[in-house]
């Protein structure tokens, strides 16, 4: 099982991974504006309780992008993804936790909806707590 410490430790890494990467990034383009966008909007740790494995993702647009079917399930059953719906300002997809959670279930497709574990969400940009959003709380319903 991955401990709450190690989901934590897993997604401050992650906060780090996306400072740097902004840093480098503006770094390498001096002249070019620093908007609040260069920044992931969330990043988050998800576990699998069968063993100790994490990984942490940041939100990204889903357009493109193959979910694990037992995501992807999930996912559709709010709305197209890629699209928003009235319920969710988020578009269905696009969130940290999806794109977290299907890195464990594609290393471990024996993993079941209701076997992840997440850290808190957190916004690279000011290491601050995000909630999770309604698209994120009906598709994890069991663990969220
Ligand atoms: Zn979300």
């Amino acid at each position: 099982m991955a401990t709450p410490e190690r989901l934590n430790e897993c997604v401050k890494d992650a906060i780090e991974n996306e400072r740097q990467r902004v840093k480098k990034m503006r770094q390498a383009h001096p002249d070019v504006k620093h908007r609040i966008t260069d920044y992931a909007a969330a990043v988050v740790a998800c576990g699998y309780k069968k063993n100790n494995s994490t990984f942490s993702a940041c939100s990204a647009s889903p357009v493109g992008h193959q979910y694990a079917e037992k995501i992807r399930v999930r996912l559709e059953s709010l709305a197209s993804i890629g699209e928003k719906r009235d319920e969710c300002n988020n578009i269905v997809g696009a969130c940290a936790e999806p794109h977290a959670a299907d890195k464990v279930i594609k290393k471990f497709p024996g993993c079941d909806m209701d076997e992840l574990q997440f850290s808190d969400a957190y916004r690279p940009r000011t290491a601050r707590r995000v909630k999770n959003c309604r698209n994120c709380k009906e598709t994890f319903f069991e663990v969220l």
